[in-house]
């Protein structure tokens, strides 16, 4: 017997006072949820070499056990169990791992309620799981919650640096087979992915990608395998852009879910994540003082509303430059002066682009700008400030820390560049796993989503989540906060011509949504 999702998930009430005895796989059938985005530079550069990403920037890691250079490839491992299918650093690592996985747990209620409500149900039974995202604490919580729902994972990291070489060991010591290690070569990263596909005896249903490169190993080397995907979740802007490209072609042959543009992801992520992030990745790398300041933040989209809201809050003076009359319109009403960078680049001390666009900031505005202003960017792209032009000989460069760069003109100014102009606070500081545990329930939705869809419910087409579900992953963290939600009257759902239980906005309400905060 198997149950319809929306009935499982969405009635709220009913789902809290139950978990009924139900059948297999019986959580889902109809949640018709992602980065952790992949802000690599470059669309069609694979993501893994490139800027650290969401789910790895941890500061308290023992990930830097270097006294050992063997390759992991060369050695032996096994787990207290005497299984060794796996390939990670130091399975010794283990414990350090649990704490961390611990402690992130407390951070993601919502993948621990959803532990909690499938007991007895088990949504992804018979699922393979094959997953190639950041190899966290945060993902460790999500992997453990697939598996508690029924799914086999095996594991890859999509980024050849983020991996925490601890949680690697953890998982690993719990039963799942991990394929990855901080610092592996770009040759090690291809081989962690075919360990996870290429095994006698099992092949993978389900794909959970962030970057979008193992999807394309699949297709290059075992195309076959599509035939027993039943779909692909993607998180990154890079990899929904390969999805996207795909189906354009023709060429996409399993059905895909788009988290990445996820009202979730939109307006968490983007937002609470920076607005949270910015003062953190400024202060670890310059410890500066944000007190009567002059900022200029470049861009009021979600990002930039972030930026500037955790600006203001610590006293900061803060400019705001748009192109686009209506966001101009929100930062001049949120109190900020709206001017064009040149009319404030000679005053301000920091310099913050979050545009999503390329040469916000050119050669011409860092030639102007005072001795000591620092200068950064929030935005996808390291293009956003013109670093290539400050590679010019009469300019000195000096790393005075890691991530943190002099420019020294001849008269002797200096203009403090951080992370090179890639995202700050995703290269120089921690993001917040309630974040996170947003992002990953959604991942984990959308999985059983896919894994449960009747034939013919999605075709080889990219997918977004439907707002109820949306709606689901945001009602899960409202516990945390001791949050009562107001439930629709009869007459008021009927007044406003809306499902008791949502969904309780239309569609074309995410953009207005996002834009206005
Ligand atoms: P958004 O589209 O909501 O906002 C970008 C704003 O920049 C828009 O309002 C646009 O009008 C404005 N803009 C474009 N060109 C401009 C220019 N030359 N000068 C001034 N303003 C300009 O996008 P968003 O959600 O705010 O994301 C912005 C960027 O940050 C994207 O590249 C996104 O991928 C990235 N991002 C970063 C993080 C992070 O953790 N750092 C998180 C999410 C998204």
């Amino acid at each position: 017997q198997r149950f319809c999702l929306p009935i499982l998930l969405y009635q709220k009430q009913e789902f809290n006072k139950r978990p009924t005895k139900i059948g297999r796989r019986s959580l889902s059938r109809s949640i018709s949820q992602s980065s952790t985005d992949s802000y690599s530079s470059g669309m069609k550069m694979c993501t893994h070499t490139h800027t650290p990403t969401l789910w790895f920037s941890k500061s308290a890691s023992y990930t830097d056990s270097s006294d050992d250079e063997t390759s992991p490839r060369d050695k032996q491992q096994k787990n207290s169990k005497g299984n060794g299918d796996f390939c990670i650093k130091n399975i010794k690592q283990a414990d350090f791992g649990r704490r961390e996985i611990e402690i992130a747990e407390q951070e993601m209620p919502a993948l621990m309620a959803l532990r909690k409500r499938a007991q007895g149900e088990k949504p992804l039974a018979g699922a393979k799981v094959v997953g190639c995202t950041h190899i966290t604490a945060q993902t460790a919580v999500l992997m453990e919650t697939l598996s508690a729902l029924g799914a086999q994972c095996r594991w890859a990291a999509c980024n050849i640096y983020s991996t925490q070489n601890e949680v690697a060991a953890a998982l690993a010591e719990g039963g799942f087979s991990v394929f990855a290690w901080k610092g592996e070569s770009e040759d090690d990263f291809w081989w962690c992915i075919d360990r996870c596909v290429n095994l006698e005896g099992w092949q993978p249903n389900m794909i959970l990608d962030d970057g979008g490169d193992l999807t394309h190993w699949i297709y290059k080397k075992y195309p076959n395998m599509f035939k027993k995907i039943k779909g692909i979740v993607e998180e990154s802007v890079t990899g929904v852009h390969r999805l996207y490209q795909l189906s354009k072609a023709g060429k996409l042959c399993v059905p895909a879910m788009n988290v990445n543009d996820s009202v979730t992801k939109q307006k968490f992520d983007n937002l609470y994540c920076c607005r949270e992030s910015i003062l953190d990745g400024l202060k670890r790398t310059t410890d500066v003082m944000f007190g009567g300041k002059q900022v200029v933040v470049c861009g009021y989209g979600e990002v930039g509303k972030g930026c500037c809201a955790a600006l203001k809050a610590m006293g900061s003076i803060v400019y705001v430059t748009e192109i686009d009359p209506i966001c101009a319109l929100q930062a001049c009403m949120d109190g900020f002066r709206l001017v064009k960078l040149n009319e404030v680049i000679r005053q301000v001390d920091i310099v913050i682009t979050c545009t999503g666009n390329k040469n916000v900031v050119v050669r011409e505005n860092l030639d102007r700008m005072k001795n000591g202003c620092i200068v950064c960017n929030m935005g996808h792209s390291n293009t956003e400030i013109d670093v290539a032009s400050l590679r010019t000989p009469e300019l000195t460069w000096e790393r005075v820390r890691s991530q943190v760069d002099h420019v020294i003109w001849p008269d002797g100014k200096r203009i403090v560049l951080l992370a090179e102009g890639r995202l700050l606070n995703l290269s120089c500081s921690t993001v917040p796993t309630f974040v996170l545990s947003i992002t990953a329930t959604t991942q984990a939705l959308a999985l059983i989503e896919l894994y449960n869809a009747p034939e013919g419910r999605y075709k080889q087409d990219v997918y977004l989540l439907p707002k109820k579900m949306d709606e689901y992953v945001a009602s899960l963290h409202l516990p945390t906060f001791d949050a009562h939600l107001t439930e629709l009257t009869d007459e008021q759902a009927k007044y406003l011509g809306l499902n008791k239980n949502g969904p309780f906005k239309p569609n074309y309400y995410r953009r207005v949504a996002v834009r206005s905060l």
